[in-house]
């Protein structure tokens, strides 16, 4: 396969992947929310968990996204330094969103700012939104595909708090953001918390957190510790699917972190909602390609 079959070959794939995803749930979530419904007792939440499966058993068959929000697609990519189209993804990406956009179809969700157009396509400036990574040593590329729509990113938030707020201040931060707006995205709710040092820095790796698997757990056993506690926490204000109420208000909590300066800890916190559609593949160097987030997936 030469260059141009290279980039024609991984353009189709990820068009076909992102249309996947916006009708299929990852299979972490498709678990989680199987797990919430088995232990709801509010009659009322178990009749709205009954609903999301419906939905999910309806945008199978008919082969439609399984939320009207299709969202702004941005990537997460995590990209082998000898990745042999690394160069082009930007215009593949780009690529494969319009043609997901006609042939999913998706919802047109790219408006330019300040011309208040919608393009039309779902592609504008800086968007799909890309973040990089790039692995040494590495010919593979992992990506992570996310649909950012309006309700499941609106909670988000982010903040530098004074030093001597210490992780209170962090928890105090998250229960405010949830309390005030996390009904407006559709629950029970994936929290990412990014702690670091700038708004910029931790409202990212909250976003980043969002890619993990539900129930993964940071590598440091207190953080890891403060993921269980803010969830327990979360989950006793009984906010319910959709906003009802109901036993459960989160699918989990997620922490990244990075070194901060001692001065600050920035705080962020991003949302997913119920209809968390995340999906992640790895593409090899000869474009053969691998689904991670959706058992069995064919695409
Ligand atoms: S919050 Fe999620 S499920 Fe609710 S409308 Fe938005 S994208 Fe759809």
């Amino acid at each position: 396969m030469d260059k141009k079959q290279k980039i024609e070959t991984m353009t189709d794939v990820m068009k076909k992947f992102t249309s996947y995803v916006g009708k299929h749930l990852p299979d972490d979530v498709t678990k989680k929310l199987i797990e919430l419904r088995e232990k709801e007792t509010v009659p009322i939440a178990k009749t709205i968990y009954e609903a999301m499966f419906e939905n999910q058993e309806l945008a199978n068959k008919l082969n439609v996204p399984c939320c009207q929000d299709t969202g702004v697609i941005q990537f997460f990519v995590e990209a082998g330094a000898d990745f042999p189209v690394l160069g082009e993804l930007r215009q593949i990406f780009t690529d494969a969103v319009k043609a997901a956009t006609i042939e999913s179809p998706l919802r047109h969700n790219a408006v330019e700012t300040f011309i208040e157009k919608n393009t039309g396509n779902n592609v504008g400036t800086r968007v799909p939104w890309i973040d990089w990574e790039i692995v040494p040593n590495s010919s593979s590329a992992t990506i992570h595909v996310y649909m950012a729509g309006g309700g499941c990113t609106l909670p988000g938030a982010a903040k530098v708090l004074m030093p001597g707020e210490g992780y209170e201040g962090v928890v105090k931060f998250v229960f405010d953001v949830m309390t005030s707006y996390g009904v407006n995205a559709c629950p029970p709710l994936l929290i990412g918390v990014g702690i670091s040092t700038a708004v910029e820095t931790a409202a990212l790796l909250s976003k980043k957190a969002l890619m993990r698997p539900i129930g993964s757990r940071h590598a440091n056993p207190q953080a890891a510790e403060m993921e269980l506690l803010l969830e327990k926490g979360l989950n006793e204000l009984g906010v319910g699917p959709q906003g009802l109420t109901g036993s459960s208000s989160v699918m989990g909590v997620h922490i990244e972190s990075s070194a901060r300066h001692p001065s600050t800890i920035g705080v962020g916190m991003s949302t997913g909602c119920w209809a968390h559609r995340r999906g992640t593949i790895r593409i090899n160097e000869d474009m053969t390609y691998e689904i991670l987030t959706h058992k069995g997936a064919k695409i």
